[in-house]
């Protein structure tokens, strides 16, 4: 039987596994549905009891608080899902949707298996946050976690995924996106590129553009905080001319013309020495 949740507080909660979406960010993004059910479930199960328990007291909800990730040992994921037969388990991660790139796969494969009534409760998600504010075209999309860390599996990873035809989106962190911005450099140089960083939250940005832009830009302003790092599909990617005058203008800004030029021509593919040229005579004004 599917676990009744009204938008008013309730009582109780009928037993089972409710998958509650919690704020990236901004504590004003819980929903009303999630706010009930961590108000009115027997108890959360959570990545960082501190991290929870800051959101408990927030909502002025006062619930046990049982740790819970995917390293969990199969003996306590057994009896997590043994208790759902006859108490209203929340499921939360530290922030955002749990499951994306977070805890609770193997949870709710076992709890479907062990046939408990599983409600979800959708909300923030960055990755769904970051493809709204990109400008990409969204009508696909392809969720593609963490890139790798190594730059050979990071190249290996953006190849294989380099003729799907959506926009990709990664999460990212911050000491990582320069590297990973040259990694699609490298292997998608004339992709347009959004990064969206600290969404939801007061220095929330985001910032697009061919890979060596946001290169040259993040190399003069160190980013911080949480990315949400996306790249447009192919197709009608292939920089045109204006592109280039675009990125020799703003490249002549802090290189001479001979590496503007070749920056130029690693991300677009021009001619190295047709951009040498006109950095000369944009140089010359
Ligand atoms: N389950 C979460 C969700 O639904 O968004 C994601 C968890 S994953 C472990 C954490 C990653 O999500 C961060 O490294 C970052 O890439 C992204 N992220 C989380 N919050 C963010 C925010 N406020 N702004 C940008 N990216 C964020």
């Amino acid at each position: 039987m599917r676990p009744a949740v009204s938008t008013r507080a309730p009582a109780t909660l009928s037993p089972g596994l409710y998958i509650v979406a919690t704020p990236i960010g901004n504590l004003g993004d819980i929903t009303l549905r999630a706010a009930e059910v961590l108000r009115a479930c027997d108890g959360v199960a959570c990545e960082d009891t501190r991290v929870t328990g800051k959101l408990m007291k927030h909502l002025g909800a006062s619930k046990p608080l049982w740790r819970y990730d995917d390293h969990a040992s199969d003996k306590d994921r057994a009896r997590l899902v043994k208790s759902m037969h006859t108490r209203s388990v929340a499921l939360v991660s530290d922030a955002g949707t749990p499951l994306v790139s977070d805890p609770g796969y193997r949870l709710v494969r076992e709890a479907r298996a062990a046939g408990i009534a599983i409600v979800t409760l959708p909300g923030p998600c960055a990755a769904v946050a970051g493809l709204t504010l990109s400008g990409l075209p969204n009508d696909k999309f392809l969720f593609a976690g963490f890139l790798p860390v190594k730059d050979k599996a990071r190249a290996d990873a953006l190849r294989d995924l380099a003729a799907v035809p959506a926009t990709l989106v990664f999460y990212e962190t911050a000491p990582r996106l320069l590297k990973a911005l040259a990694g699609i450099g490298d292997v998608l140089p004339g992709r347009e590129v959004a990064v969206a960083r600290e969404l939801t939250k007061l220095h929330e940005e985001c910032r697009t553009g061919f890979p060596q832009q946001l290169i040259a830009h993040y190399a003069a302003h160190p980013p911080k905080g949480e990315i949400v790092l996306l790249i447009g599909p192919p197709g009608d990617d292939a920089p045109n001319a204006s592109d280039a005058e675009a990125l020799l203008v703003e490249a002549l800004e802090t290189l001479k013309p001979s590496q503007a030029a070749a920056q130029v021509a690693r991300a677009t593919g021009l001619d190295r020495k047709d951009l040498y040229a006109r950095a000369l005579e944009l140089k010359a004004g």
